[in-house]
């Protein structure tokens, strides 16, 4: 891994920091993105790259805005001269029933959790084409397989992403650039934490009764998966011997899908 360079969208927080300090344990170089405070952001930023002695540069593109997408590929391009792996795993979650589900929020969902992966393959298919070699890694959900109720704009956008996802495999099944997606079930990140606030909030239950209830309702482990088990995955796709898994959506979900 010591001469590639990955671009992970959202590593400023959860699944994608994991991935980021996974990936940079391993000597790859990093292209940080995602949004929040620009000095708390820069320590993290520092402090990865002085822990494993790899390049690090941080990326705040607002995906809401898909043509950002487009720049952020570039950007990194400009940085580092390349791009070796795209992990498209910025996203977030809107919860509510379908006829009331505002127009604006689906517009957010949609944006951030599919068009903006969209633009960023096209954009880093370009160079990887051009290289000859490339991983692309689409952290999708279960929701990309399945269904849960008042979760209509992100089980959209995740099922699109699985679709877009054997599509890429497709275009490049005689490469050597592959793309796979991810289906985490529940793993323990700020997104998570926030639905787990709002049910507190709802049923006047406390956080810890209901973060049990929203594992047990799903998840037949009775375990979150965690972010390390999913940066390891990360990896492995990144791997030669993963060369020829292509348009998978590989699950790590504690048993939620096999029910
Ligand atoms: P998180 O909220 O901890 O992190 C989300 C990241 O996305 C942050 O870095 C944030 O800055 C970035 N982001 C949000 N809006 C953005 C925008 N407009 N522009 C640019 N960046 C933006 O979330 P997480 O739980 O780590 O989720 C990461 C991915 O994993 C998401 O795609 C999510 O759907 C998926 N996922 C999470 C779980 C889970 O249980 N946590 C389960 C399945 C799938």
């Amino acid at each position: 891994m010591d001469t590639k360079v990955a671009l992970i969208t959202g590593s400023t927080s959860g699944i994608g920091l994991g991935i980021a300090e996974h990936l940079a344990s391993m000597k790859c170089s990093i292209a940080f993105h995602g949004l929040g405070d620009p000095n708390a952001i820069r320590e993290l930023v520092e402090s990865i790259q002085n822990r494993f002695g790899v390049k690090c540069q941080f990326f705040d593109e607002d995906l809401n805005n898909p043509e950002n997408a487009h720049t952020l590929v570039e950007q990194t391009v400009q940085t580092f001269g390349k791009i070796d792996i795209l992990v498209n795993n910025a996203g977030i979650q809107h919860v509510a029933p379908l006829e009331i589900f505002p127009l604006g929020e689906w517009e957010k969902v949609l944006n951030i959790n599919l068009t903006s992966p969209f633009v960023l393959m096209q954009a880093a298919l370009i160079h990887m084409k051009r290289q000859n070699s490339g991983r692309i890694i689409n952290i999708a959900s279960v929701h990309g397989l399945i269904a849960s109720a008042q979760k209509s704009a992100y089980v959209a956008s995740k099922h699109g992403i699985i679709g877009l996802t054997k599509v890429a495999a497709l275009e490049t099944a005689q490469t050597p650039i592959t793309c796979n997606a991810i289906c985490p079930g529940w793993v323990f990140t700020p997104l998570v934490a926030k639905q787990i606030e709002d049910r507190a909030k709802a049923s006047g239950k406390t956080f810890e009764e209901e973060k049990l209830a929203l594992l047990l309702e799903k998840q037949p482990s009775g375990e979150f998966a965690s972010v390390e088990q999913i940066a390891s995955l990360v990896a492995y796709l990144c791997s030669d011997d993963a060369g020829q898994i292509r348009g998978a959506a590989i699950t790590m979900d504690g048993g939620w899908t096999a029910q």
